[in-house]
């Protein structure tokens, strides 16, 4: 296979690239949100909404089989993007939220009791935090914090004194949405297992910037979601150790989860359809596997190198701008700037630079505590993807020293 080293091929397969946003070309920096769709990805979309639509598994009938065909081929294709052991051990859902309520509640309801405790991170998505909470007030649990320092980093000396005997579950983002630090997830999840406890990793930002093999970090579960890869909407993954998934029960019944149906019991499908009850997005769910297509085919080292190029010009540039404060430094990093600019509101600068075509997010960034960790209630967040150029974010520097002169 043919793989993409150059920069205006790869923005060649994304359509909505070349839009036009308050009469300037479109800088797309809010990638970290979700990501724009290739080709490959909309091609296919239209092509199952416009003829291939039959439901998946049910009927003996073509558009069924080929519905069938191409939702069960995905379901390989993310077997083998991740390196799962097998495809029973890859789920279908909604999004990363949805694969996280999944195993808070499944899981939990297996495994948690009153007193165990669920260790999070204090820089977790709201995604990753409210379903931890809410899993806790049903089974009498409780939820234990590792902190981050002021660089952003996981406080790693803690680690061993928070992970008591009573710590069962661990579940913390891959890379943080407001931070963009490539966290140690591997350190965390070995420490986890010498402790006794499972772990979960949230790849929402994960999957889409670092190359992830489960069986090689050895994680019990591992979730994303498909439109932040560059797939579609209402498309995700839970991945979940075969084991786990076996002995956990579904929290969500209906048609294909089950075996064999009385009025009075049930019994369950076998893996993976043990926990996809109803019809699911079956054409999204196809799709993600041509998001995948795309992923692979483009270089990896070119992607590498034209994302540090990038880093190390944004970091530059922006440390130069007076009053400016940077939240997540450090080596290892993605392609994702969070700061704030002393004396401007960073949704106030949000709004200026989309007024100049750059599309950024502001606020929150569903991540209130780590707002609250940092004395802020909000931020501005540049979140790049691998169609980005150099140009662009020489706009993207431009556009705020602008923002900044009008807003003083
Ligand atoms: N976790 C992280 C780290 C995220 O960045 C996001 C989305 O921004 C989520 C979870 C939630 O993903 P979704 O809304 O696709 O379910």
């Amino acid at each position: 296979m043919e793989l993409y080293n150059n920069i205006e091929k790869i923005r060649e397969q994304f359509p909505a690239l070349t839009q036009r946003v308050n009469n300037r070309e479109l800088v797309y920096f809010d990638n970290g949100a979700t990501a724009q769709k290739p080709v490959g990805v909309i091609n296919l979309l239209n092509e199952m909404n416009s003829g291939v639509n039959g439901n998946i598994h049910r009927a003996v009938h073509e558009l069924s089989a080929r519905s069938t065909i191409l939702y069960e081929g995905a379901r390989d294709a993310v077997k083998l993007f991740i390196n799962a052991g097998d495809r029973g051990e890859i789920i279908f859902t909604s999004g990363t939220t949805a694969s996280i309520n999944l195993v808070a509640n499944s899981y939990t309801s297996t495994f948690i009791n009153k007193g165990d405790i669920i260790l999070l991170t204090e820089a977790e998505h709201h995604s990753n935090l409210v379903p931890w909470q809410m899993a806790c007030s049903r089974s009498g649990a409780e939820l234990r914090f590792l902190p981050v320092d002021e660089q952003g980093n996981w406080r790693m000396d803690l680690l061993d004194e928070l992970l008591d005997k009573r710590v069962k579950l661990v579940s913390a983002a891959h890379i943080s949405n407001v931070l963009g630090i490539i966290n140690p997830v591997k350190q965390l999840i070995d420490k986890a297992h010498s402790a006794g406890a499972k772990v979960l990793i949230d790849g929402a930002q994960g999957i889409v910037h670092t190359e992830v093999d489960v069986k090689e970090l050895d994680c019990d579960f591992y979730v994303f979601s498909g439109h932040k890869l560059y797939g579609p909407t209402g498309t995700g993954i839970l991945y979940g150790k075969r084991n786990l998934l076996e002995e956990m029960v579904p929290w969500m019944g209906g048609g294909d989860m089950v075996g064999s149906v009385s009025l009075e019991k049930f019994s369950f499908a076998e893996l993976p359809l043990k926990f996809e009850a109803g019809t699911p997005n079956f054409i999204g769910a196809a799709a993600l596997g041509e998001a995948i297509k795309f992923v692979k085919s483009i270089d990896k080292g070119f992607a590498e190198k034209h994302e540090k190029e990038i880093i190390s010009f944004i970091t530059r540039e922006l440390s130069k701008i007076d009053g400016i404060r940077m939240y997540g430094l450090g080596e290892n990093k993605i392609s994702l700037f969070s700061f704030n600019i002393e004396g401007i509101h960073p949704s106030d600068l949000a709004i200026l630079l989309n007024k100049m075509g750059v599309a950024v997010r502001s606020g929150m960034m569903c991540c209130e505590p780590l707002m609250s960790r940092y004395g802020v209630t909000g931020m501005v967040r540049a979140s790049l993807a691998v169609y980005n150029t150099m140009k662009e974010a020489e706009i993207f520097i431009e556009s705020i020293k602008r923002g900044v002169r009008m807003l003083s």
